[in-house]
């Protein structure tokens, strides 16, 4: 076979030499140990706590050795293609304060650019070409129908499936084959003609999971499809080796598919960057763990953290927890320092599944949300309600004062802890609703709606809003002792067979009649910060209430 002439008639005309792209995208001027690191997603719209994940680990490479992060966008695929779906990723991980140095929609230095892969088409037909002309690939032209029969067989004999060896039928084509097979216009693929043996096991050192034995690949995977367009493997290598990727953090689910990029690079005649696969988020279902799955978990998609409003800080604390064996201890010795100053290490990540735990999330972001100023908190949860909250909450802040008294109530400001109630912006702003809207349902108070109605109409009689919390809650304790109530908790618990119940019983009226709730911060304050006809009427309607 005439390679050369056959990669001519597949690719008419000139294409430039290798040297012309080496030139085109010289290697970075970067100091010495500076990582040079990437983000490739494809554009299908789903992006997941993977993503970020790996997106953390790669950009912490980056920036703390000096170097670069960049996007890069896999839009080879068309049918998975998603409108929007870039600005969908990088608004995702802005919001975790991912920042990228260059790539698509990003800009930065343009030397590496383009970083649509589709914008690149040129490149990797010159690859492919050359890699045809040095009889390293070649046409395929097997239909679907053949290679899902195939697939069957294989599968029937329990057999790798793919194509490769005796399977790789077109791999050994006649030249006039070919031709004629060309001549008559049938649609093809290019092929690698892969020269592994996977009976071969070779020593790798991947970053993260550190000495693997890698077998080496058989299968003639498709580098070009009929339209033209490369597969994700050829077009990463040519990619990760022109836009100079010193180390590729990439999810675990690409190590089976390493022995097909090693034999790329060679193939190619490029260096191979360092690789480290990053291993998968589990979930603990029952007594299994299993990975986060994009039908069962909504936790997996990043928009869950954005829509229920989590703290960016706390999902990249949380994150950093779980990448690097050592930040918990120092984030405990240091929590009030940017995460920025921690000092990040590829070594230090974890080797094998890592348990993801949205209680463990859930506590972290009520305690970082506890440390935010009241300022701080404002601006958050305003941020959050402008994109997700409903009509009325935005309404809240329209009433800034009452909205400044009530976050600082519920989060404790000026008392002697930090509450830490707290979760999300969306639970914040259900939590603070009681303030700004009369409750609609209340929880169930645990009397009589006679005594209920009987004890609030004595508290409405006595009460006085300009009463301090001390005489307030003395007048409380006189209601409660007028109805049978122990005004005194000591009271109460050295014989309870004696009153009706205590103080708090009855406070808790109150609470459930003025706010809906049986748990609230304090209730004089909250009273206080309502005015007394918005008590007034609330206990009017609390008294009706079943
Ligand atoms: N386009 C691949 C993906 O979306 C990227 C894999 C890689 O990082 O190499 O998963």
């Amino acid at each position: 076979m005439d390679h050369r002439a056959l990669a001519e008639r597949l690719f008419p005309g000139e294409y430039p030499p290798p040297e012309f792209y080496e030139q085109k995208y010289p290697p970075r001027d970067l100091p010495p140990h500076a990582e040079v690191t990437r983000l490739a997603p494809s554009p299908t719209g789903f992006i997941h706590l993977g993503n970020l994940f790996v997106a953390i680990a790669n950009e912490r490479i980056a920036h703390l050795s000096g170097g670069v992060l960049y996007l890069r966008i896999e839009d080879t695929d068309e049918k998975r293609k998603v409108d929007g779906a870039v600005e969908a990723v990088i608004k995702a991980l802005e919001y975790f304060d991912i920042s990228f140095d260059e790539g698509a929609e990003i800009g930065g230095d343009e030397t590496y650019a383009p970083w649509y892969q589709r914008q690149r088409a040129e490149i990797y037909r010159a690859f492919a070409k050359r890699l045809v002309a040095q009889g390293r690939a070649y046409p395929c032209f097997c239909t679907e129908e053949e290679l899902s029969a195939l697939r069957e067989r294989q599968t029937a004999n329990k057999e790798i499936t793919g194509y490769y060896g005796k399977y790789a039928k077109c791999r050994d084509l006649s030249e006039e084959e070919v031709y004629a097979k060309l001549d008559a216009g049938l649609p093809y693929v290019i092929r690698l003609r892969s020269e592994g043996d996977p009976e071969k096991k070779r020593k790798f050192r991947d970053a993260v999971k550190g000495e693997i034995a890698v077998p080496e690949n058989d299968q003639d995977i498709v580098i070009l499809k009929s339209d033209g367009i490369p597969t994700y493997h050829f077009a990463h290598a040519i990619d990760d080796h022109f836009m100079r990727t010193t180390l590729v953090i990439r999810g675990e689910e690409w190590l089976a598919s390493l022995p097909i990029h090693i034999e790329l690079f060679e193939t190619l005649g490029f260096p191979l960057p360092r690789y480290g696969h990053n291993c998968s988020l589990m979930k603990q279902d029952g007594e299994t763990r299993r990975k986060l799955s994009k039908r069962k978990d909504p936790e997996l998609s990043l928009e869950f953290y954005r829509k229920e409003g989590y703290y960016p800080r706390a999902v990249k604390v949380y994150m950093l927890t779980l990448l690097n064996s050592d930040f918990e201890e120092w984030y405990l010795k240091n929590p009030e320092r940017p995460l920025e100053e921690f000092s990040f290490k590829v070594g230090k990540m974890s080797k094998s599944g890592t348990l993801f735990d949205l209680d463990k999330l859930n506590d972290i972001s009520k305690s970082e949300l506890s440390k935010l100023t009241e300022e701080e908190t404002f601006a958050f949860l305003k941020e959050w309600t402008e994109e997700f909250g409903s009509d009325a909450q935005k309404g809240y802040f329209g009433e800034e004062e009452k909205m400044r008294k009530a976050l600082a109530l519920c989060m404790g400001i000026g008392g002697k802890k930090r509450r830490k109630d707290f979760v999300t912006a969306s639970q914040a702003m259900r939590f603070i609703e009681y303030f700004f809207e009369r409750p609609v349902r209340r929880e169930p108070y645990r009397a009589t709606a006679a005594c209920v109605n009987a004890l609030l109409t004595s508290f409405l009689q006595t009460y006085d809003p300009a009463d301090d919390a001390q005489v307030w809650f003395a007048k409380v304790k006189a209601v409660a002792a007028a109805h049978g109530y122990a005004a005194e908790m000591k009271d109460y618990k050295a014989d309870p067979a004696a009153y009706m119940g205590s103080v708090a019983d009855v406070a808790e009226m109150l609470r459930i009649a003025v706010t809906g709730r049986a748990n609230t911060p304090d209730l004089w304050t909250i009273m206080q910060i309502l005015g007394e006809e918005e008590v007034r009427i609330r206990i009017g309607e609390g008294m009706n209430h079943e």
